[in-house]
């Protein structure tokens, strides 16, 4: 089976009764896409920026970040490739970003927080961003962390001031489309908003897990709850999910749960439209797709979003 599905990998992803779904990969650097591209990837559903801030003694300039964005989207031709603005925080010091020493960094001033407390370095990867749009259409951008309406605006905001400026400067600059990571409780709750201000959504399960079970990722002792297939999440998926359609805009995952291929027909029934996952799942998940009925699965996803418990979601999937 498992050979079968390394056979398939590069084909696309179809249930058996046609519906096609989006199979893309988490990246953090250029080495990476060559991988996910043999690896069957069709896009790219996160590109996780940190690096370019982490390995850097001071801020990354714009021309270097413009040139990896613009090497990154490339690679991928005209599939998309989603970039995610930094998500850092204060677990992890930047010294050119300085911040107070926080006793609970995963609640403190990370991700979008951090951002726009220091809208200076933001805007120069903004500034990237926009500039290699012009010849990268297939190049969006998402932003994390986000929890309220004023964030995404303030984010949206900054954004549009930068193209302006550009603009005034004589500097190519074209506007991508804008999405924004599911991640936080209050984004689910706040979904319906959001989704009127965004082109897509995406769920990062690995913190959207964490902070709905308010159980740290890291930590073994409360491992037993971190489980994004526990019926809490899931549940909050399936609202977000809701929300986007409602508001006729796409929702993918990035977080770990997307290359589980267990969980790839109940995803399927909730309405995700897109996965995206680890270059090394992508062949198995794919195989998932191709085994699913997407008419049976909203059964299916029925079914797990009635269950009781994660024992229960377990022995259905
Ligand atoms: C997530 O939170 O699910 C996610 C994909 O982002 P990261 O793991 O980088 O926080
Ligand atoms: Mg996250």
């Amino acid at each position: 089976k498992r050979e079968q599905a390394q056979a398939m990998a590069m084909e696309k992803a179809v249930t058996k009764d046609g519906l096609a779904l989006d199979v893309f990969a988490n990246l953090a650097n250029l080495e990476d896409a060559e991988k996910a591209i043999h690896c069957g990837a069709e896009g790219v559903g996160l590109v996780r920026t940190e690096f370019l801030f982490t390995d850097s003694e001071q801020v990354p300039s714009e021309q270097s970040q413009y040139e990896f964005y613009c090497k990154i989207a490339a690679a991928f031709g005209d599939k998309s490739v989603i970039i995610r603005t930094l998500d850092i925080g204060g677990d992890k010091p930047l010294a050119y970003m300085p911040q107070e020493q926080e006793e609970n960094p995963f609640l403190g001033c990370r991700g979008l927080r951090l951002c726009l407390q220091h809208v200076d370095v933001f805007k120069l990867q903004l500034n990237a961003l926009l500039r290699a749009r012009v010849e990268h259409p297939n190049l969006k951008v998402m932003f994390p962390m986000v929890a309220t309406l004023e964030e995404l605006n303030q984010a949206k905001y900054l954004l549009n001031s930068c193209y302006e400026t550009l603009q005034h400067n004589g500097i190519a600059a074209a506007m991508p489309e804008v999405g924004i990571m599911v991640e936080v409780p209050a984004a689910v709750a706040n979904a319906g908003l959001l989704a009127k201000e965004v082109s897509f959504f995406s769920v990062g399960t690995n913190d959207l897990t964490q902070y709905v079970m308010a159980a740290d990722r890291g930590n073994d002792t409360v491992s037993y709850l971190v489980s994004a297939a526990q019926p809490a999440v899931l549940r909050m998926i399936k609202q977000a999910a809701d929300a986007a359609h409602e508001a006729g805009i796409s929702i993918g995952i990035c977080g770990e749960m997307a290359g589980d291929p267990k969980l790839t027909s109940t995803l399927i029934g909730m309405g995700i439209d897109e996965l995206s996952m680890s270059p090394i799942r992508i062949a198995e998940v794919k195989q998932a797709v191709r085994e699913t009925d997407s008419i049976k699965a909203v059964d299916t996803a029925e079914a797990v979003l009635n269950a009781s418990t994660l024992k229960q979601v377990m022995s259905l999937l």
